[in-house]
This record gives structure tokens, sequence and C-alpha cells, in this order.
């Protein structure tokens, strides 16, 4: 059974509409899929309608953005009630917080001598209901100021860079608490992409368990190196951790992240299955 737990559409900051995601799932032999775009569930009901026709199961997801002493934590949540009125609230907070910094990001980056316009970010982000960086960084591409979205954050985007600027978003805790209300289950993607190592430690990840009830992190992915992923398998053993794999796909949106590059074990989604099922969640 091939498994990737982990991928974006077009609604957030993918490339593919909901329904051409799942035909290039069903392409690279996948039997799941979950589409996690970045704090909207708006793509999903498409998609599970898209995997109903093509045979491939799609389990409803989210990734959160969220907040850990001012670091970025992504968050996954498998099977949450798309209509759950805490969630969707706190969903709405975080993508207006994002859509707001950007006259900033505008006045910053024209400072920088690389213009760029509210137009020419609606304008690349299409039909995207979560407008962030990724956006950003396509409409300097269409500029001409950068190769590539890599190029655009590393110039840029990224924190430290002329044109980063802070935004809300959800406090760690907070969001796993509120995918739990909303019957799913919680899953810390890539927890030491970027060097949060020093974020998401042990320490930490031994508090959320036992004071939040954490049920998983994502280990193979690729942002982790081997001996990344065998520490994280290890830790996410010790602390009982459900122990997730993915592509992270984001279509032509992120170079080196093929669906199904990387696998969630059989047994790691069963488990995952079984807790959504016990939350009243839907998968
Ligand atoms: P935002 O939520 O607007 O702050 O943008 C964060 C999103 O940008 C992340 O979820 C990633 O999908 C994307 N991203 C962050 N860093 C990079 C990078 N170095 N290259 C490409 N995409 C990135
Ligand atoms: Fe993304
Ligand atoms: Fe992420
Ligand atoms: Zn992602």
């Amino acid at each position: 059974m091939r498994i990737d737990l982990h991928t974006h559409s077009r609604v957030s900051d993918g490339t593919d509409t909901p329904t051409g995601l799942v035909l290039k799932a069903l392409e690279a032999g996948l039997d799941v899929i979950a589409l996690t775009d970045h704090d909207t569930f708006d793509g999903v009901p498409e998609a599970v309608a898209a995997g109903e026709r093509m045979g491939v199961r799609v389990v409803p997801g989210i990734e959160m953005s969220t907040d850990v002493a001012g670091h970025s934590v992504h968050l996954l949540g498998y099977g949450c009630d798309m209509h759950h009125p805490a969630l969707t609230q706190e969903l709405a907070t975080v993508r207006d917080g994002r859509s707001r910094r950007l006259p900033a990001m505008c006045r910053q980056l024209s400072e920088a001598g690389v213009p760029v316009s509210l137009d020419d970010i609606t304008a690349a982000a299409q039909s995207a209901r979560a407008l962030g960086r990724p956006h950003v960084a396509d409409a300097m591409v269409a500029r001409g100021y950068v190769a590539d979205r890599t190029e655009a954050f590393d110039k840029y985007l990224a924190e430290g860079k002329p044109g980063y600027v802070a935004r809300y978003s959800t406090d760690l805790a907070r969001a796993i608490t509120l995918v739990h209300e909303a019957g799913g289950a919680a899953v810390i993607a890539h927890p030491w992409s970027r060097g949060n190592y020093d974020v998401v430690t042990a320490s930490l990840l031994e508090s959320l368990v036992a004071g939040y009830g954490l049920d998983g992190i994502e280990v193979d992915h690729e942002d982790h190196d081997t001996d990344t992923r065998r520490l994280l398998f290890e830790m996410g053993a010790r602390l009982g951790l459900i122990r997730t794999g993915s592509s992270d796909y984001h279509g032509a949106g992120k170079k080196g992240h093929p669906l199904g590059i990387n696998l969630t074990r059989k047994s790691a989604f069963l488990e995952l299955v079984s807790r959504i099922r016990s939350r009243g969640g839907t998968v």
C-alpha cells in the first residue's frame, strides 16, 4: 500500500487543482493521499470527490502555521470536521494575518529595488485561498527578478531577508487542541527542517505528548537527511508517536518533492485512522 500523507493543491501554494493532484497520485501508483493545504480546507471536497471517481483514498487534511516561542512550526491535522467553529475561526484569523502583511512586504520589496504590486501577487496566486510568501515569490519570478521560488526566498523572503514581515500564527499547543476538538489527529510536519531541531526538541515533544496528546511526527521528509530520519524515528518510538512519511508535494511550486518520494507505513496509517475514528473525525 502506497500512502503519501502531505500534499498541496493550488488552493494554497501548490500548482495542481485538487482533481489534477488526485489524477497525478493515481499515475504515481498511490493508494492513499492526504490533501494538506496551508490553513484552508477549501480543496478537500473536490479532492475527495475526485478520489472516489479514481479509486484513490483521499484523507481530509490541513497544514496549520503555528508558533513556538517566535519560531514557525507546521502542524498537520488529519480527519478534522471541516466546519468545526473554533478551528475554522482560527484558520480565518491566520489567513487574514497572512494577507494583511502583503502591503508591508510590497513596501519593503520596493525599497529593496524589486517592486512587486498587490495586483502582481493576486495574479500569481490565481485561485488560492491562502495567500502567502510563495505567491509573492511567484510574482517576483513573473517580474523576472529571480529564477524560481527558492531564489526568491533565499534572497528576499526568508526570515531576516529584506522582504520578510512577521505574521500571526496559532500557538502550537492550542493548534493541537483545536485539531482534537475537531475530531482529528495532530502530526508535526517536518519537525527538523530549516534548523528547527533546537525548536522542536525532545523535551518539547515529550511535553506536547503528555500535556496535549500530540499524535505523531513526520519523519520521512525531503528536508530530513538519513541520520535525522533515524533519530526522529527512534525518538518518536520512545514517545509513542505515530511516525509518518510524505512528499510534501507542491506541484511545480517546490522542486525535488515528487508525489510518493516518501511514504507512510501501513501500520502507522492504520493507527492514525483509529485515533481519528476514536475522536469522531472523518476519514
Ligand atoms: P507564509 O505562510 O506566507 O509565511 O509562507 C510559508 C510557506 O512558504 C511555507 O509553508 C512553504 O510552503 C513556503 N516556503 C518557506 N520557505 C521556503 C523556501 N525556502 N523555498 C520555497 N518555499 C518556501
Ligand atoms: Fe507550502
Ligand atoms: Fe510545511
Ligand atoms: Zn507542506
